[in-house]
């Protein structure tokens, strides 16, 4: 294994980003006619080590998210997670779900019946139950997971059935685009998720709109998202192995 040296002029520059980030979450939201406290900064941490993780925890950042399985749970064990929820914001195989369950407070990317029956089954089993966002596929990729617009409703429906499973919101991820572009599919996800929280659907809660990454998170809390998920902008770019 190679040996792991702490580059500490990275441990700033990541303290100095979150802050900066939060600052300006906080000011675009008052910026949109609404309370700072309105809208929650994600880190996400994935493919950084923990030693870079832990300064911004220690800051008080109360919010991560993890797309792997493996590696989410081989990093619990040495990040500062006193009060911090985490969250798995990655596309998840079906047969990993029980390594999860009651190990973490969201899923946000569910995106099928088949993932949601498991899910079910593992949390049940573990005597728990798993909030989760249903993953939505707002600009129709092939290459995305996420289910399509024309499914939610059937989704949520049917996944509102089950007993360890509590609907919590929508995530979402847009295609890359420009500003102004990004900024309609943002608003197109707002009104869906208030349009189902006005349906007042058994067992789903519309509390959560979890939209905007490093590149756009500022339109997407001028268009109503309450979490932004933002990695690179405050850790760097990401290295994978
Ligand atoms: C990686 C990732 C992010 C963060 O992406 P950045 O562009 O680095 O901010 C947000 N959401 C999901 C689902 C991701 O996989």
């Amino acid at each position: 294994m190679e040996k792991f040296i702490l580059d500490e002029a990275r441990v700033q520059r990541t303290v100095d980003n979150y802050r900066r980030i939060k600052n300006d979450v906080a000011e675009t939201a008052i910026r949109a006619g609404r309370s700072e406290n309105d809208v929650r900064l994600m880190c996400v941490t994935k493919t950084v080590e923990p030693e870079y993780i832990n300064p911004v925890l220690d800051l008080g950042a109360n919010l991560i998210g993890e797309n792997k399985v493996q590696e989410y749970c081989s990093k619990l064990e040495t990040l500062h997670l006193d009060g911090v929820e985490k969250h798995i914001i990655g596309h998840l195989q079906t047969n990993k779900v029980k390594y999860i369950a009651g190990r973490v407070d969201m899923i946000e990317s569910v995106d099928s019946v088949k993932l949601a029956k498991e899910i079910q089954k593992q949390f049940s089993k573990a005597d728990c139950v798993a909030n989760i966002l249903i993953e939505v596929n707002i600009g129709n990729e092939e290459s995305k997971s996420g289910c399509d617009m024309s499914e939610l409703d059937e989704l949520i429906y049917e996944i509102a059935e089950m007993q360890n499973i509590k609907i919590k919101g929508l995530m979402t991820i847009p295609p890359i685009c420009d500003e102004n572009e990004v900024r309609k599919y943002f608003a197109k996800m707002h009104d869906k998720f208030l349009s189902l929280k006005e349906k007042n659907i058994d067992n789903v809660n519309m509390d959560i709109l979890s939209m905007g990454m490093s590149a756009d998170y500022e339109q997407a809390v001028l268009e109503g998202s309450n979490i932004v998920r933002v990695g690179s902008a405050i850790f760097g770019a990401r290295h994978y192995n």
